[in-house]
């Protein structure tokens, strides 16, 4: 009577050790809801791997983290003045900005950190401008001696996703740019590279370490060894022009309205159709639905193999999904396959076989 996530635990084990294999000094990313597993899960399989360091989204996302993983944890989230010291030596500080590396100093004299580096993101980070006044600043002893003080664990860059191009050498410049800042390049973090790039850098820079942070890669990579599933409630024959729903609107033609576990508070959303190729097909598409008219759109669930068409917009817990005759409707307690986004998804049920 759920949303589902079967989990073929043994496999994704299998899968998660060979990332491990591929991105030697990995830091698996566990963040928001788990990436559909939850945030504790995660904790437990990255454990269970052995890695020394783990890195979480937010602050917040500590507490449950480290309940169940024993190595450090780095938060990504920029530290600003405000958020609460914490005494607890594993947890290592991301610092986007040089006045919040004095602010965090002297709030907890043993902070460990990493700086952050302001790359073509453009999210968060040091500008290298910023870095050469860093470097620069050594002889007023100011920064620098902030940055002495504090444990420096290493620089952060957060690059885009590869189908962007190729950041290997965005690294590389950064290597360049701290050493001609005369600032050690000893330890950098880095999303996003592909093992080549990683490769790359590490033969041009023995004197580097780079270390991964993945999340997708690790706990989403094999598809094949999670399946979301929604179970059917209900199903009603109807024919042309009957009403139905919150709205009282006529049902599109004659066949079935299945009523199937999983809506907004699962994250279940309306959805265009995301198969249909160019956009003067999906805008073809969605005339020929009538979307609009019908305030219909595709749903993420499968019956008979086919994406079915959302009857109306998914309810809280609940969606209605009509199937047109002469189409076969499944039996109430029947598992639909659903196409989720895994990070979007609240599941009611995990189940880890
Ligand atoms: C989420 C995140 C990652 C991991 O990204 P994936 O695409 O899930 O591997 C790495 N670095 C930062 C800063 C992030 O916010």
């Amino acid at each position: 009577m759920s949303l589902t996530l079967t989990v073929d635990t043994d496999r994704w084990r299998q899968h998660q050790r060979e990332v491990l294999r591929q991105f030697p000094g990995i830091i698996p990313v566990i963040k928001g809801n788990g990436y559909g597993f939850g945030n504790a899960r995660l904790a437990a399989e990255a454990d269970q791997l052995g890695v020394d360091m783990v890195a979480v989204g937010t602050y917040a996302e500590l507490p449950e983290v480290r309940d169940a993983y024993s190595g450090d944890i780095l938060v990504l989230t920029p530290w600003r003045p405000g958020v609460e010291a914490t005494a607890d030596s594993r947890v290592v500080h991301t610092v986007s900005r040089v006045s919040d590396l004095h602010d965090l100093l002297s709030a907890d004299t043993s902070a460990r950190v990493v700086v952050e580096l302001a790359t073509s993101m453009r999210r968060h980070g040091v500008a290298a401008p910023e870095l050469a006044s860093l470097a620069g600043e050594r002889r007023v002893g100011d920064v620098v001696d902030a940055l002495s003080k504090v444990r420096r664990e290493g620089w952060a860059l957060h690059l885009p996703l590869p189908v962007a191009g190729n950041h290997g050498s965005e690294v590389e410049a950064w290597i360049s740019e701290l050493r001609s800042s005369r600032l050690p390049a000893d330890t950098l973090f880095v999303s996003h590279l592909s093992t080549d790039e990683l490769t790359q850098v590490g033969a041009a820079h023995p004197d580097s370490t780079v270390r991964p942070r993945v999340g997708t890669k690790l706990w989403l990579g094999d598809r094949d060894t999670y399946r979301a599933t929604a179970t059917v409630l209900d199903v009603h024959p109807v024919h042309r022009g009957d009403h139905f729903g919150y709205r009282q609107r006529r049902v599109p033609g004659t066949g079935h309205l299945v009523i199937v576990a999983g809506g907004t508070a699962h994250g279940i959303a309306l959805e265009a159709p995301s198969h249909v190729g160019s956009v003067r097909d999906r805008v073809k598409t969605l005339a020929q639905g009538g979307l609009e008219a019908a305030g219909r759109a595709l749903s993420p669930f499968s019956i008979g193999g086919q994406r079915r068409w959302f009857a109306e917009p998914p309810h809280m817990q609940v969606s209605m999904v009509f199937l047109p005759a002469p189409a076969e409707p499944p039996a109430i307690g029947t598992e639909l396959d659903v196409n989720v986004g895994m990070t979007l998804t609240n599941f009611d049920r995990r189940v880890f076989s």
